[in-house]
Order: C-alpha cells, then structure tokens, then sequence
C-alpha cells in the first residue's frame, strides 16, 4: 500500500511535534492546547499510524535535547 495515511506536522505555536490523519485541515496541540491549521507545505508524510507515531517520538527528543532548557535543566 503505498497511500499516506498520516502526517506528521509541528505545532506553529510551540514547535511540538505531532500526528494526524492526512484527511484532517486542523489539529489540537497537547502542550500548548491551542487549535492550529495544518499547512500541507510543512506536513512529512508517513505510512502508517505506527510510523506517524515513531516520527513524532524521534523528532520531538531530538528537539528536547537541543533545548538549552533541558540542558539547564540537567544540572
Ligand atoms: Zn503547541
């Protein structure tokens, strides 16, 4: 199957990453609890609902540890 069912996109308010359906126009940030429009130009495509989970999972640590709030926070 090589339709693309999901869509990783990252919140324009706080930067967080999250999923969706590729059939969803908006989406509801966990973090910042703000409603934001999912622009089809930032979107990254994945396969399925597993993927779409793990791409979110990888980007938003990556993100956590270039933070200069979590490197203080290690302290
Ligand atoms: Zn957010």
């Amino acid at each position: 199957m090589d339709v693309k069912e999901f869509i990783v996109i990252r919140c324009p308010k706080c930067g967080k990453w999250t999923y969706a359906k590729t059939t969803q126009k908006s989406r509801f940030c966990s973090r910042c609890e703000k409603q934001f429009k999912i622009d089809p130009i930032k979107v990254v495509y994945a396969e399925t609902h597993k993927q779409a989970q793990m791409m979110v999972k990888v980007r938003n640590e990556q993100e956590m540890y270039q933070s200069p709030l979590f490197k203080a926070k290690k302290r």
